[in-house]
């Protein structure tokens, strides 16, 4: 698959290569749950159905169910429901003195990464954590409803199993044995225990926990009086927390380690100004045969994104940035692909990448879904607005913007769960974008066997029309970043969200109450005033900026290319170095779901430590860390002194990245077949004498990506359509 993708993109003029790295994985031996009760065992089924109607979850060598990463062991004890395994949950069954030493942990799926709900659980000294899908997520397309199940209809196959990693997402992705240095086969290796679970783990289908979560009822305390948020599922139980006594479960989870070669695709075009780089990722790797949505809705999108450029490349044109596509290997497992490869790359990356664009799950229903850090937002939305939606729930004549600003025009906060993370924590701009399910659609049967192209073709995308909709907006929004002739980042927008940010700090900080109320929160304050006036600075001389001035334009593009890096502390968030970024961070304890000002945030919230909060605070005045130098960057921006920020930044990264004992890599992968000028402009083979650069983007391009990719502009601002049920 890996050269397989390769060789996609070299047929469409990208230079293509593999970049192979050796990481520990875990693999599935053999797993068993039992049930007892009254005296009475029986086996818990951890299969899902094989169906008729859909080919792939037949195959014999299909993949059981487990959880990457997990512990091997044997348990057997009472158990107790925990909800969502969330912190609080547990600090809510110690306050309701249910016992948990000693106990299996029945959690839930949703909220929470997995990984942290059964850290949640071994923290508290239970010895096995099973993790259940719950109807009640379903909205109400559930068969309780009245739908058929799949494959006969949009509701949930009850059998269906939700497989995954148990890594701590939050404190550490990547390969768990080489912590911020990349996978060599010579590459030290450490231990494992601070970011996995040691106690074994389970997933289950809704089907199999039902019984297991009524054999609770009347133990313990009830559901209703527990009150957490996603406590009580749909189930027909009381959700009880138990434990029962002589209730009791016997799990086995046998998993084989492995340090195993996985392969990133590599494609590249070089651009005609080689040291600016968008790069565009998509991981290659699924849970099961199938993955139709996850992850192969975006690898779709990738392939087809490269026929379109491999159109215009073969038409003589050149963008004027280069573009570079990433297929990763081993997403699933915790980010490791691309958590590798930025940690082998960042020298380059620092110097050279303007925007980092991730596609996961593409399509999983019709409705668009896009996250993405402030100064990417404004560029984002005006593409939606060139990118038609025909054939929206039955709509046509609308726009990609339309159908999402009917949605809500909702731009999400970037957490974790995806591959733009490590870039996102290395100051580098990133977005996030996918299509998913209405509350009404069929429900996406995610890391199931069912997560499959019979599932896709019949529910998820039947015509794969939003996937044609999601190939064009990433196509063109690449095209966007790669060929305006000043990089389209909206640095104002930046002090804008971190203002709203810190009306969200405030209210953290009074809600944590009377030890918080001497916090000092002026560090930020004036951070962000004086990176506001500095955005508006470098807005003022963007808008007076001729782009027939190329000496001008050049220095613009380096100074937006570089600011973000200034986001990037050192050292990193309290007892998680990796996670760098001052305004965004995956909350340690929802590993997906976004925190703001992490440090301080999560003193208060998390740590529950004022010194620490005051640290963080204090911290960010010190021109060495955090948000002091992301504005002092900002403050570079107004000064037309010509001095590029990138030695600073490039010292700094390099400071700020953990010493990789062979010394990092030099250049970028573009640098491991051929030469690559660095620090430069290339000169424009194509570029007629007397011309600026301008004129070199082959002003055809423009119409010749719009016809490739079938845009017309439909949008009338605002405009949503007036038939859309939204
Ligand atoms: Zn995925």
């Amino acid at each position: 698959m890996a050269q397989w993708t390769a060789d996609r993109w070299a047929e469409n003029g990208f230079d293509s290569r593999l970049i192979e790295y050796h990481t520990y994985l875990n693999y599935p031996v053999a797993q068993s749950l039992s049930f007892s009760a009254n005296g009475t065992m029986r086996e818990v089924n951890l299969e899902e159905a094989v169906l008729e109607e859909d080919p792939t979850t037949g195959w014999p060598n299909r993949v059981p169910t487990f959880h990457g990463y997990s512990f091997s062991g044997q348990a057997e004890a009472e158990y107790v429901y925990v909800g969502r395994g969330q912190q609080a949950d547990f600090e809510r069954l110690v306050e309701l003195g249910v016992e948990l030493e000693g106990k299996i942990a029945l959690a839930r799926y949703g909220g929470p990464f997995r990984g942290l709900k059964v850290k949640n659980a071994q923290s508290y000294g239970m010895i096995g954590c099973v993790i259940f899908t719950d109807t009640g997520d379903d909205n109400n397309v559930t068969e309780a409803k009245g739908y058929a199940a799949y494959p006969h209809g949009k509701a949930r196959n009850p059998t269906t199993v939700q497989r995954g990693s148990v890594l701590y997402l939050s404190t550490y992705p990547g390969d768990p044995t080489t912590p911020g240095y990349p996978s060599k086969p010579d590459s030290p290796r450490t231990g494992i225990e601070a970011v996995t679970p040691q106690i074994p783990s389970l997933p289950l289908s809704w089907v199999e926990a039902q019984p297991l979560i009524q054999a609770l009822d009347g133990y313990g305390t009830s559901g209703e009086e527990v009150n957490r948020t996603r406590w009580v599922g749909a189930f027909n139980a009381s959700y009880n927390t138990g434990p029962a006594p002589g209730v009791t479960l016997s799990m086995s989870n046998e998993m084989k380690d492995n340090t195993t070669a996985i392969w990133n695709a590599i494609g590249i075009i070089n651009g005609t100004s080689q040291d600016e780089v968008i790069v565009l990722g998509n991981h290659r790797d699924a849970w099961i045969i199938g993955g139709a949505a996850d992850p192969n809705s975006g690898s779709a999108a990738m392939i087809e994104l490269s026929k379109a450029f491999g159109k215009l490349l073969a038409t003589g044109w050149q963008p004027k940035r280069t573009i570079v596509l990433c297929s990763w290997d081993a997403e699933e497992y915790g980010l490791l692909g691309s958590t590798e490869f930025v940690e082998e790359f960042i020298p380059w990356l620092s110097g050279a990448a303007v925007s980092y664009l991730n596609i996961d799950v593409g399509t999983s229903g019709p409705d668009p879904d896009i996250s993405a850090t402030p100064d990417l937002r404004e560029v984002a939305i005006q593409t939606m607005k060139k990118v038609v939606y025909d054939d929206y729930r039955g709509y046509n004549n609308l726009t990609l913007y339309d159908v999402w600003y009917g949605l809500g025009a909702v731009t999400g906060v970037l957490g974790s769960g995806s591959d733009y993370t490590a870039f996102v924590h290395n100051g580098i701009s990133s977005i996030d974008m996918g299509a998913n399910p209405g509350p009404s659609d069929a429900i996406y049967p995610y890391h199931s066997n069912y997560d499959s192209y019979h599932w896709m073709a019949t529910y998820g995308d039947p015509g794969f029309n939003t996937h044609k909709v999601m190939c064009r907006y990433l196509t063109l929004l690449a095209y966007e970043l790669a060929t305006r002739e000043i990089i389209p980042l909206d640095v104002g927008n930046y002090g804008v969200q971190m203002t709203s940010y810190l009306t969200e700090l405030e209210s953290t900080v009074q809600e944590g109450g009377d030890n918080y109320t001497s916090l000092d929160l002026s560090p930020i304050r004036s951070a962000i005033e004086t990176f506001n006036a500095s955005a508006a600075a470098m807005s003022d001389l963007i808008a007076s900026t001729s782009p027939s001035d190329t000496e001008t334009v050049n220095r613009v593009n380096a100074k937006l290319r570089d600011y973000s890096r200034g986001f990037v502390s050192q050292g990193g968030l309290p007892n998680r170095e990796f996670y760098k970024h001052v305004v965004f961070a995956p909350g340690l304890d929802t590993g997906y779901a976004a925190v703001t000002y992490g440090g301080v945030t999560e003193a208060i919230t998390f740590y529950h430590n004022a010194t620490m909060a005051q640290e963080w605070l204090d911290a960010m005045q010190d021109p060495t860390t955090g948000l002091a130098a992301a504005y002092l960057e900002g403050h570079i921006l107004s000064q037309d002194a010509g001095v590029l920020p990138k030695d600073k930044l490039a010292s700094k990264m390099a400071a700020a990245s953990a010493p990789y004992p062979g010394g990092p890599q030099a250049g970028g992968p573009g640098q491991m077949n051929q030469p690559q000028q660095q620090g430069g402009y290339v000169s424009c083979s194509r570029r007629p004498q007397g011309t600026n650069s301008a004129d070199c983007l082959h002003s055809q391009a423009n119409n010749n990506i719009n016809h490739i990719i079938q845009v017309k502009v439909l949008h009338k601002d605002k405009a949503v359509h007036p038939a859309l049920p939204l």
